[in-house]
Order: structure tokens, then sequence, then C-alpha cells
């Protein structure tokens, strides 16, 4: 599978990158987790504009959900002719939010875009990839992911302060993407987000092979998130995530290039 970074930036949108949005392709198939704000834009360098077959929402906050507002339009009111319904794998309260995001009426809301089918912690098919979810620690319903496809595992911590669930999630995986939104400081706010020393040390517990810090915000040097890092005991390959990179994994050619 290959896995490409559209967006990573953490809350907002920075100069260099949208919000968080990232796309697994395998099997002709394109998966993507996240949809934040600005994504849409840059999706459209690594895929043409229809050719989304799924989309996930880890959850509702708008670095994370928003894009799909402009994707409805996309879909809905293309001059080619409305597209066929894609499913969204979100939070329950997707529907409803969404339609009041987008400023429609709650029925019929975005369905006759989209196929929202509510996430709950468990292990799904979704096209040719195993889609494990569990729920991290944020304030609001948040799920992390685990995305496997030709014994090739990718883990995304998705938003969460510390939680042992992300251990389970990232077990052995070739890639963690972690979130790091936060400087390492003393008196950091709990079960919000985690710093890069956090991801660090959880790469190492759960023992993956490469660490992506990732959802950095843009009023951080993300060099200062990456210094932390280092003082989480992880030794493997450790980098800063950064839109448009490529990652093709499985089918024993390793992580790769981008
Ligand atoms: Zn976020
Ligand atoms: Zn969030």
């Amino acid at each position: 599978m290959r896995m490409t970074i559209v967006g990573c930036s953490g809350s907002f949108p920075g100069p260099e990158s949208p919000s968080s949005c990232y796309l697994f392709e395998a099997e002709g198939f394109r998966m993507i987790l996240d949809f934040g704000n600005g994504s849409l834009g840059a999706l459209q360098r690594h895929i043409g504009l229809y050719d989304l077959d799924a989309i996930c929402l880890s959850h509702l906050h708008a670095d994370h959900c928003l894009d799909l507002c402009a994707y409805h339009v996309v879909r809905t009111y293309s001059p080619s002719g409305a597209k066929a319904r894609i499913p969204v794998y979100a939070p329950a309260d997707a529907p409803a939010r969404m339609a009041a995001a987008y400023g429609m009426p709650m029925e019929p809301g975005m369905e006759n875009a989209f196929d929202f089918r509510a996430l709950a912690p468990g292990t799904r098919r979704i096209g040719p990839f195993e889609v494990t979810t569990a729920l991290m620690n944020h304030p609001v319903e948040t799920y992390g992911f685990r995305v496997s496809h030709g014994g090739a595992t990718v883990a995304y911590s998705a938003d969460t302060g510390e939680t042992e669930e992300l251990v389970r999630l990232a077990r052995d995986a070739d890639i963690l993407l972690c979130e790091a939104s936060f400087l390492d400081r003393p008196d950091l706010p709990p079960d919000l987000h985690l710093t890069g020393r956090h991801a660090a040390e959880y790469a190492k517990r759960a023992s993956v092979s490469t660490l992506i810090l990732t959802h950095l915000v843009p009023w951080y040097d993300p060099e200062l998130i990456l210094r932390d890092a280092f003082g989480g005991g992880f030794e493997g390959p450790m980098e800063l995530a950064r839109a448009g990179a490529v990652y093709d994994l499985g089918d024993s050619r390793g992580p790769g290039g981008g």
C-alpha cells in the first residue's frame, strides 16, 4: 500500500500544509483518514477530484473533518453530474454535525453524497484494507486507526492525550503516525494532546519500525518537537511529517521516498 501525507498541520492549517489528511491507496482503492480544513486542495495534487472510495474521520474537530463540506459540493454539483455515494466512517454525530457546519437541513443532510457509517472500536474491512479503530483520550469521541494491507501496517493516533490504547493499536506497526502537538513543558493540560517525547515513548513501547511526528501546530518550531522526541528513548527512524511525503509499504519494498 501507499500512504501519502496530504496534510499534517495541527489544529489549523499552516503555510506549508493543510490540516490533517492521510491518503491510503492499494489495489486501486483510495481512502483518506481525516479531511481537515484545506486538505481537499492538496488532495488534488495526488488523486483526481472524484477518485476517493472511502473517507474516515477520526473525530469532529474542524481540523479533522471540515473539508467534508467542500467535498459534498464536489460530489453533488459536479458539471459532469452527481457522483455515486461513498462511505464515510465517522463518529455517530457526523451526519448532523456536518449538515450544521454546511448550513443545510439535517434531513436529508449529506446523505445524497455520503453513506455515513458510525464508528465503534473494532476491526472492519474497508475496500482492501483491514482497519482497526480504538477510542483515544481527547475531549470528544475520537478514534485512532490501524490500517493494514499486504503485510504492512500504519497506525495513526489521531488527536489524543496519554492512553494505553495507543500502545495496543500501534503494536509492531511499520509506521506510527503520532500526534505531537505540545512542546514538552510542565503543567500541560491532561487528556488532550501529546508531546514529541510522549510520541517517542509510545513508539518504543509499541515496538514500531518508524515514527512520524504529526499534527504539528504552526505556532511551534517543529524542530523543537523533534528535539523533545529524542528524549523519548525510541531508537528507530523518526521524522517530522511533511505534506506531500509518500511512503510505499509492503510487497517487500519497505518505507520509501519522498
Ligand atoms: Zn486536531
Ligand atoms: Zn481534536
